[in-house]
């Protein structure tokens, strides 16, 4: 196969380059099935991420090369992929087109990353979020239990969360929030708050920042709700060995789930889901709520 393939999307020409070369080894995926990930993800995946500039974090030896987070748009991107105000700095990319998805998936920008604030609104959180970590010793089954406690109250408070896989180890909880008053530190309290009550309850629990204090725990890290903090976007792969993704889940799967292998899904699996069932996190696109008082 020719190195460099030039492709119009929507009147946007791009030259795609290196496609045979392997990014995931053990999976023997290709820079070509990255870019067709991608291409096929758009529809699912723009929506979450076309009003905020994502950091790219780019593997351009694949996943066992050097790995560089990029929050700057490359100086030679094209005219049409815009750019914006992002983690903390002028000249983010602004990815909002199949066009501009494909391009940074030709740059090898594996993972996306995304801020909870829109770049037009850089001090509003749309959404609460809880990382959930297993610390050694604990998987990703350990922080469906916490996942699934944090979901009951947040359900007897009046408010709907949504629950992915971060694609790594561990899940990610969001709490869509539409109010113009919210702050990152209103965001951050509440969920530092909720996670205390649980660690007050569960001595597997740890809302504590501190490594050392996580062997066979889940921290709760509610600091990702912090102004420039990012998490990976929605259906973004992982620079893991192989592609998994950070996948949308049903909270009646995750309730089900028994294994860390239920729980694991690579960019084919991903794919056939999104056919199937549709993007999972449709609603949290246009839900209108408010974070209710702590009592
Ligand atoms: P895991 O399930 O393994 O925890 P994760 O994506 O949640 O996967 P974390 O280590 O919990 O990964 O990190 C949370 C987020 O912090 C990441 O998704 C990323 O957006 C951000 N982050 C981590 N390392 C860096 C870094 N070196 N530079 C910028 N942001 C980072
Ligand atoms: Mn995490």
């Amino acid at each position: 196969m020719a190195n460099g393939t030039d492709v119009a999307i929507d009147g946007k020409v791009l030259r795609l380059t290196n496609l045979d070369k392997i990014l995931y080894p053990e999976a023997s995926f290709t820079k070509a099935e990255v870019i067709d990930y991608y291409r096929r993800i758009a529809p699912a995946m723009l929506p979450h991420i076309a009003d905020r500039c994502p950091t790219l974090v780019r593997a351009p030896d694949g996943v066992n090369g050097e790995v560089f987070f990029e929050k700057r748009c490359p100086s030679h991107h094209p005219d049409w992929v815009a750019t914006g105000q992002a983690n903390g700095v002028q000249g983010a990319c602004v990815i909002d087109s199949l066009a501009a998805l494909v391009w940074t998936a030709n740059l090898a920008a594996l993972e996306l990353h995304v801020q909870q604030t829109p770049r037009n609104a850089l001090a509003t959180p749309t959404a609460m979020v809880f990382d959930l970590d297993p610390g050694d010793g604990a998987t990703i089954i350990d922080c469906r239990r916490v996942a699934l406690q944090l979901r009951a109250w947040l359900e007897q408070l009046g408010v709907t969360a949504f629950v992915k896989t971060s694609g790594s180890k561990g899940l990610h909880l969001s709490v869509p929030i539409s109010d113009p008053q919210a702050t990152h530190e209103t965001t951050k309290r509440f969920a530092l708050s909720m996670g205390q009550l649980l660690e007050q309850r569960d001595p597997a629990v740890t809302t504590n920042m501190a490594k050392d204090q996580r062997a066979g725990k889940v921290f709760i890290d509610w600091s990702q709700n912090d102004r420039h903090k990012t998490t990976v976007a929605p259906y973004s792969l992982r620079i893991r060995a192989y592609p998994t993704v950070s996948t949308p889940l049903t909270w009646a799967e995750l309730e089900h789930a028994t294994t860390p292998e239920d729980l694991r899904f690579v960019a084919g699996e991903v794919l056939e889901r999104v056919d199937h069932l549709g993007d999972l996190w449709a609603d949290a696109l246009t839900l209108l709520q408010q974070l209710p008082e702590l009592g």
